[in-house]
């Protein structure tokens, strides 16, 4: 139970990362808030407390964060953008930014001032390994975004380093979710594209969800109190 008597709220819970983030939390004590834009796919999740949130609504997400004000803040809202810098337009951009770093921004600035009363509290960010750790084929606006997202909680880990508060970022390789399953169906040949991205991976397969989600557990937990402002890569060694 490294998690009992902690308070988590938790961005894009409904699939994925977030989701599996959301049931180790439960599963270690913690009074969990999920929250996705899609509300059915909170479903199930037993044992946290389950509301709607698009992060790119300010003042919903800052609302419900500031009524929670929750020991430990997860974002694990982003969105994938395929393609090169020429096959990228502005619009795109946007659309990334305001999930992979704006809502991050609001959302930590929701969650410091209980944090910082409280003098404790541990924000997590899921970046991604490509960012400013590594580049990859067709992922200018991602890597743009993401290493934006770790800017962000190096600069707040920084600011906030003697007041309890620490801001982490984990950055994982290529995950088995639902949208990635998606991105290889989309392809229209599912098993080859699979078989491509396996292939670009050092230990032969992709990391699942939980391998993430324990990482998220101990740097949430009091384990990890001497470690602030880092980002974190599990990539099974696709950057080493
Ligand atoms: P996913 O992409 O399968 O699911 C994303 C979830 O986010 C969905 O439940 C969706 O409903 C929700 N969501 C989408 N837009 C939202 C919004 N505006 N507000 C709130 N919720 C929203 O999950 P995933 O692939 O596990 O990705 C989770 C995080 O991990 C993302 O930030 C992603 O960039 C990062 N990441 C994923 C991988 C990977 O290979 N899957 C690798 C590195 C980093």
């Amino acid at each position: 139970m490294r998690l009992k008597g902690k308070t988590v709220l938790i961005t894009a819970a409904g699939q994925g990362i977030g989701r599996a983030i959301a049931e180790a939390a439960v599963s270690e004590g913690a009074q969990v808030t999920a929250t996705d834009i899609d509300a059915a796919l909170l479903r199930g999740l037993d044992g946290a407390d389950c509301a709607a949130l698009d992060v790119r609504d300010t003042s919903a997400m800052e609302a419900l964060i500031a009524t929670t004000a929750p020991d430990v803040l997860i974002y694990c809202a982003g969105v994938v953008h395929n393609g090169t810098l020429l096959e990228a337009s502005t619009t795109d951009l946007h659309a990334a930014q305001a999930i992979n770093v704006e809502g991050a921004f609001h959302a930590i600035q929701a969650a410091l001032p209980a944090m910082v009363a409280r003098k404790q509290g541990s924000i997590i960010a899921i970046s991604s390994v490509v960012s400013s750790i590594m580049g990859a084929p067709g992922r200018c606006v991602y890597g743009m975004t993401k290493a934006a997202l770790i800017g962000l909680m190096k600069s707040v880990a920084t600011d906030y380093v003697g007041t309890g508060i620490r801001c982490n970022c984990i950055c994982p390789g290529t995950v088995m979710s639902p949208s990635l399953k998606q991105r290889l169906e989309a392809t229209g040949d599912y098993e080859k594209a699979k078989a491509a991205f396996i292939s670009r991976q050092p230990m032969g397969r992709m990391a699942e969800p939980d391998e993430i989600a324990e990482l998220a557990v101990y740097l949430a937990s009091d384990a990890s109190a001497y470690m602030t402002g880092q980002a974190v890569v599990i990539d099974g060694g696709m950057s080493s």
